[in-house]
C-alpha cells in the first residue's frame, strides 16, 4: 500500500508539476503523511515546501486544509494549483459572500483536493463543525512560526491550531516554516502538540544567491548603478529604514527611469496594495520598502534584495535577502553600509528601554550582523554558522570570495585613534576626534583647547576617509562604544589590551566597491540567457505577460522563469519535447504548448 501511494507522488510530481525528480526531503516528508505522520518542516524560502504537501493532498483521499497567515496570497496560489489542474480554493473574509458557502458544499461532496483558509476562519465553531462532515486528507500550517511568540511574526490565532490535534487525531498534519532559530523551533512543537511529529530539517544555505555587502559613499548612485549594471527590468526589493527614505528612494529611482514604488506602513492600504498589485502582476518592478513588505510575498522571481540601511540582526537580513531567488535562478543580495550605520544602530541599542536581558540579546544580534558586514572571509560561511550549519569550503558566491578583501595592519592607526578618544576625554563623536587625529584647526577643536593633547596631529598619514574606516571598524568590532545622547564613542574593556601593545590588528582596506564590480561583472543585460537568445527570452516573456493578464493572474502562474529558460535552452519544436520541460504538467501542455511552440518557432 505504502509503496503504491509513493508511486503515485510521483506520478502526480510529473504530470501535475511537470519535474522529474524530489529535493530532499521533500520525498520524506511526503512519505511521512502518506503514512498519516504527523510532520515538522524546516525548510529554507525558495527550498520547495509547498509540494510537501499539495502532493500527498492530491494523492491521499479527501480534501487538504492549508492554513495560512498570507490571505493576499491565497488567490495566487489557488491560482497556480488551477493552472496546474488541481481542483484548489481559498475562504477568508476578503471572499464575496456566497464564495465560501460554494466551497463548504464543494469539500462535503469531496470535489476539492486543497483549500487554502485564514487561521481566524478555521477556528470557528462553525468551521470546526463542517470540517467535521468533510473528509480531510492533513493539515498543514504554513508559516508555522507564526506560533511564536519568541519569533518576529506572532499571530494570536495561530495559538488556537493546537485544537486541530485533539477534534481531528486521526488526519496528519504538517507543519512549515522557515525560520531557523532553535527557541523557536521549540515553540512551535510545543504549542502545536507536535512532539510525536518526524522532523525534517534542509540545510539553509540558498547557493543562488550572491551575497555583496560593499561600503557606502554615494548610497543611490550605488544602488543605481548596481540595478542597471546586473539587474535592468529585473523585479527587485529595496529595503529602507525609514518611511521617508523609502519615499525619497522610489521616487529618485522612478526619476531615473525604473518602475520603481513605494511601500510602508504610511501609505493608504489602497496604495499598498496596488503598488503590491504592480510588483506581482508587472515584469521588471522594484519596491522599495521597509520591513512591512516581504511576509506576503511569494513571488518566486525577485532577482535582487538591496539594503540602503543595515539590518539589526541576521535573522533579519537573512529573510529579507531570503525573498530573492525563490525558484532557484541566480539572484543578488545586495548591501551598502557605513560609519553611520554603525553608529546609528549602537546609539538606538544603547537607548533602548528594553530590559536588561533583552538588551544583551539585541546587542549580541547586532554585533553579529555587524561580524558579517566586516567579515574579511567567506559571507555564507559565516551565515550558515550562525545557523549552526557547518560549510567547509568557502562558497565563491559571494564578494569576500569573488574579489578576496585585502587587510592592512592597523595596529599602529588603532593605537592613535583610540588613545586620541582617551585625551579628548570620551566625550566626542567621531568626526571630532578624526579632526584632532589629522591635526585640524576647526572651531570645535580651539573651542575645547585640543591643539594642545599629546594626540594632535598624530594621524596626518591617513585620510578622513581612511580614518573613517579605521573607526567604523572598530566600533563594529567593539573596540569603541557609542553613547546613546550624541553618538559619542568612549573606549570598551576590549581595546585596553590594544592599547598596551598586547594585541595586534589586521583592518579590511576599503575599495571602491561599485566602480570594481561593474568591471567584474561587465555584463549590461541580466538576461539569465546568453546574448544570441535574448530576443527569443523577450519574446517569451511577452507571451507569458499575455497569457497572464487574459487571465488576470500574475506571470509566474503561467510558467516560472526557470521554465522560460529551460525553453530557450532546449527550444522544443514539438508538443513532446514541450513537455519534457522542467515545469510543464499535463494541464499546462495542453493550455499552453502550441502558443509558445509558436513563438520558440518565429525566433
Ligand atoms: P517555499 O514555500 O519553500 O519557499 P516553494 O514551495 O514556493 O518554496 O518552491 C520554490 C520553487 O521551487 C518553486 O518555483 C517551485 O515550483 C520549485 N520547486 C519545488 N519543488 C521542486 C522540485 N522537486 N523540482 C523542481 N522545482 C521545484
Ligand atoms: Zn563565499
Amino acid at each position: 500500500m505504502r509503496k503504491m501511494m509513493m508511486q503515485d507522488a510521483y506520478k502526480v510530481l510529473e504530470a501535475v508539476f511537470g519535474y522529474t525528480t524530489f529535493r530532499s526531503p521533500q520525498d520524506d516528508v511526503i512519505n511521512a503523511l502518506l503514512q498519516s505522520k504527523d510532520a515538522f518542516v524546516l525548510m529554507p524560502t525558495g527550498g520547495g515546501k509547498s509540494l510537501c504537501y499539495q502532493i500527498p493532498a492530491i494523492v491521499r483521499d479527501g480534501v487538504g486544509i492549508v492554513i495560512s497567515p498570507l490571505i493576499a496570497l491565497m488567490q495566487d496560489q489557488v491560482s497556480a494549483m488551477s493552472q496546474a489542474g488541481v481542483k484548489a480554493a481559498c475562504m477568508n473574509s476578503s471572499m464575496p459572500p456566497g464564495h465560501n458557502n460554494e466551497v463548504e458544499r464543494q469539500a462535503r461532496k469531496g470535489e476539492l483536493d486543497l483549500i487554502y483558509i485564514a487561521p481566524e476562519r478555521l477556528t470557528l465553531p462553525q468551521t470546526i463543525q463542517w470540517l467535521n462532515e468533510c473528509q480531510i486528507s492533513l493539515f498543514a500550517i504554513d508559516e508555522a512560526h507564526c506560533v511564536s511568540q519568541w519569533g518576529h511574526d506572532f499571530r494570536a490565532d495561530y495559538l488556537q491550531l493546537s485544537l486541530l490535534h485533539e477534534q481531528f487525531p486521526h488526519v496528519p498534519r504538517v507543519a512549515l516554516t522557515a525560520t531557523a532559530d532553535s527557541k523557536t523551533r521549540e515553540e512551535i512543537i510545543a504549542r502545536l502538540g507536535l512532539q510525536q511529529a518526524a522532523v525534517f530539517v534542509s540545510g539553509f544555505d540558498r547557493p543562488n544567491i550572491q551575497y555583496r555587502i560593499a561600503q557606502k559613499n554615494q548610497p543611490r548612485q550605488q544602488l543605481l548603478n548596481f540595478i542597471q549594471q546586473e539587474h535592468l527590468s529585473d523585479a527587485g526589493v529595496v529595503y529602507c529604514l525609514s518611511r521617508n527614505k523609502v519615499d525619497a528612494t522610489a521616487q529618485w529611482l522612478s526619476a531615473q527611469g525604473l518602475k520603481a514604488y513605494p511601500y510602508h506602513a504610511g501609505l493608504s492600504k489602497e496604495v499598498r496594495q496596488q503598488n503590491q498589485e504592480r510588483f506581482l502582476k508587472e515584469d521588471g518592478v522594484i519596491i522599495v520598502a521597509t520591513i512591512a513588505f516581504g511576509m506576503g510575498i511569494d513571488k518566486p522571481d525577485v532577482r535582487f534584495v538591496a539594503h540602503l540601511d543595515l539590518p539589526k540582526s541576521i535573522e533579519a537580513y537573512y529573510q529579507e535577502t531570503g525573498r530573492a531567488g525563490r525558484d532557484g535562478q541566480p539572484s543578488t543580495a545586495w548591501m551598502v553600509y557605513g560609519l553611520e550605520d554603525v553608529i546609528k544602530l549602537k546609539q538606538m541599542m544603547a537607548g533602548s528601554e528594553a530590559n536588561e536581558q533583552f538588551k544583551r540579546i539585541e546587542q549580541r544580534k547586532l554585533d553579529a550582523m555587524l561580524g558579517l558586514a566586516e567579515i574579511t572571509s567567506c559571507r555564507r560561511q559565516m551565515l550558515m554558522a550562525y545557523f549552526g550549519d557547518t560549510m567547509e569550503e568557502p562558497c565563491g558566491n559571494c564578494d569576500c570570495c569573488l574579489t578576496p578583501v585585502i587587510t592592512w595592519d592597523g595596529t599602529d592607526a588603532a593605537r592613535k585613534a583610540l588613545s586620541c578618544v582617551f585625551r579628548t576625554g570620551q566625550r566626542f563623536g567621531v568626526v571630532h576626534v578624526i579632526s584632532v587625529l589629522r591635526g585640524k584647526l576647526t572651531d570645535k577643536v580651539t573651542q575645547f583647547n585640543h591643539q594642545n593633547v599629546s594626540t594632535f596631529g598624530i594621524g596626518a598619514e591617513l585620510s578622513e576617509s581612511q580614518w573613517r574606516s579605521v573607526f567604523r571598524q572598530l566600533i563594529a568590532r567593539g573596540y569603541l562604544n557609542v553613547n546613546f545622547d550624541h553618538g559619542q564613542v568612549y573606549l570598551s574593556e576590549k581595546s585596553r589590551a590594544l592599547l598596551k601593545g598586547q594585541e595586534t590588528i589586521a583592518l579590511r582596506l576599503d575599495t571602491n566597491a561599485s566602480k570594481k564590480k561593474s568591471s567584474s561583472s561587465g555584463k549590461n543585460n541580466s538576461a539569465p540567457v546568453s546574448s544570441d537568445d535574448i530576443e527569443l527570452w523577450e519574446a517569451l516573456r511577452i507571451c507569458r505577460k499575455r497569457l497572464a493578464d487574459e487571465q488576470s493572474v500574475p506571470p509566474f502562474v503561467i510558467f516560472h522563469d526557470a521554465t522560460l529558460k529551460d525553453m530557450v535552452v532546449n527550444k522544443p519544436s514539438t508538443l513532446q519535447q514541450f513537455s519534457m520541460l522542467s515545469g510543464v504538467g499535463k494541464k499546462k501542455l495542453d493550455k499552453y504548448g502550441d502558443e509558445f511552440l509558436t513563438v520558440l518557432a518565429n525566433a
